[in-house]
Formats: structure tokens, C-alpha cells, sequence
């Protein structure tokens, strides 16, 4: 969807440092996976109004959740498979 982060997350100190990582992690190769996890759990954390629906169809790994028999248990990982498309092209934030 986006490639760059939206309006909201460049309003925020927390939002630009965890995305710094991020890239900087993507170009040197080592921990880009935990950066990732860093940001996706401060956006869930503290921009929960920011948390974008399920995606539907296309996404493979949206359904899973949805089907979960303990909801509440999977609501968490959810969201954060969900934030991730603030700051992944869209094809590798659904990947996981
Ligand atoms: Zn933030
Ligand atoms: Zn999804």
C-alpha cells in the first residue's frame, strides 16, 4: 500500500526512531526481523486508533487469525501482523 510511513507516524519521536532501525537494519541485514517487531508492538501500543482492519482476500495470513478458537489470544499478533503495512511495501508485510 504505502511505501513510506503515513502522516501520523511521522508525528511521533517514537514512530521515526523505531523506523530509522528499520531501514538501517534492512540495508546492514542483521536484526531487520526484530526492528521490525520493535515498531510493530510501539504502533500497536500506542496508536491503536491506527491499527488498520483484516485484510481480506489476498492475505494469507488474516484468515488463520480470524478462525482462531481463542480470539483474545491472537488479537495481539494480529494487530501486529496488521501495522505492518505502515512501513512494508505491502507484499512483505503480509508475508508473516
Ligand atoms: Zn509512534
Ligand atoms: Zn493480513
Amino acid at each position: 500500500m504505502t511505501l513510506v510511513p503515513p502522516p501520523f507516524m511521522w508525528g511521533c519521536t517514537s514512530c521515526l526512531l523505531l523506523y530509522a532501525g528499520v531501514l538501517r537494519e534492512a540495508r546492514v541485514g542483521d536484526g531487520a526481523v526484530r526492528a521490525q517487531l520493535t515498531l510493530a508492538a510501539h504502533l500497536v501500543d500506542d496508536h491503536p486508533e491506527d491499527i488498520p482492519p483484516p485484510h481480506g482476500a489476498g492475505c494469507r495470513v488474516c484468515p488463520g487469525y480470524a478462525s482462531a478458537p481463542d480470539p483474545a489470544r491472537v488479537a495481539r499478533p494480529w494487530a501486529e501482523h496488521r501495522v505492518r503495512e505502515h512501513f512494508l511495501p505491502e507484499r512483505t508485510a503480509r508475508r508473516w
